[in-house]
């Protein structure tokens, strides 16, 4: 049913406003607008603006400078993360809906605090795939009544997907198609690797992982193409695809632009910023070529 399609492809860049365009964005709006090219397809824009505590509204103007300084031109509106609130809602409503959604309690302090007290004693504890440590089970496993207290104690809380219950609901191994450089073909998705992720906090109603699977369907996104960097992240869309029933994009997973020091570039990069190499007397050309274009 919900195959990858190639028929009227849509492509998409998706910056997050919370710092300065790199090469690594240059290269990853370069490779969607070759390919959208090569399939015949379009390119959108849109702004990853969910996270209001990250986000200013000069990165985001400087974005869109960037953009049009590299040549490109996008369809207009432009779709801004923060405009669509209510469809993450309703997103979240369903998984609530499927008894999927709990309430986490534990601070960022806590689970660091917890993680390293087991580590002290020699424990084993799992970290998903960029390192960070699995989020423990004591919130979802909380009586409902201890629940329906904390929460109307107003402790401030998180919303956390019930991981293995989520894959109870998933009758066949969960795959992606591939053809980028995180291999070529069909990938076995693993979002267990992720445990219980976060899908809603107070200070940004909707997470990355919610919000851009939503995105992608709202937008009829059929190849996303994007830094390897967000290579096992596509477990969880994957997964998050299957429980609300949307569409199964194709990805492209790319090379990362690396720093001098071997490590992939930050926003506060200064010196492989655009506007910094613009500044230094860059061309447009010259970064295309740069990042072999
Ligand atoms: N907004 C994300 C970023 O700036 C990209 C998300 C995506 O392409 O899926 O890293």
């Amino acid at each position: 049913m919900h195959s990858p399609s190639r028929q009227n492809p849509v492509f998409r860049f998706a910056p997050s406003p919370n710092g300065f365009l790199h090469l690594g964005h240059a290269l990853s709006v370069l490779t969607n607008e070759q390919m959208a090219k090569e399939e015949g397809g379009r390119l959108l824009l849109r702004i990853e603006d969910i996270d209001q505590t990250r986000c200013r509204a000069e990165f985001e103007d400087e974005i869109f400078r960037d953009l049009a300084w590299l040549g490109l031109e996008f369809e207009t509106p432009v779709r801004r993360q923060s405009q669509h609130l209510e469809e993450y809602h309703l997103a979240l409503s369903r998984l609530e809906a499927l008894g999927l959604v709990y309430p986490a309690f534990l601070t960022r302090g806590e689970v660091k605090a917890k993680h390293a007290a087991a580590e002290a004693k020699g424990k084993a504890w799992p970290h998903d795939p960029d390192g960070a440590p699995l989020y423990p089970p004591e919130d979802r496993q909380r009586p409902a009544t201890e629940r329906a207290h904390l929460l109307k104690s107003g402790l401030r809380h998180t919303l956390r997907l019930d991981m293995q219950k989520a894959l109870s609901l998933v009758a066949k191994p969960l795959t992606f198609e591939e053809t980028g450089d995180g291999g070529k073909g069909t990938m076995t998705a693993d979002p267990a690797a992720w445990g219980d992720v976060v899908l809603s906090r107070s200070d940004a109603p909707s997470s990355y992982h919610l919000s851009v699977v939503v995105d992608d369907a709202a937008q009829g996104v059929t190849h996303v193409v994007r830094g390897l960097d967000l290579f096992h992240a596509t477990s969880v869309h994957r997964l998050l695809q299957h429980l609300l029933g949307l569409p199964e994009p194709l990805y492209h997973h790319h090379r990362l632009v690396l720093g001098p020091d071997g490590r992939k570039l930050s926003k506060s990069e200064g010196s492989t910023g655009i506007a910094a190499l613009k500044a230094s007397g860059h061309s447009p050309a010259d970064i295309r070529g740069l990042l072999g274009f």
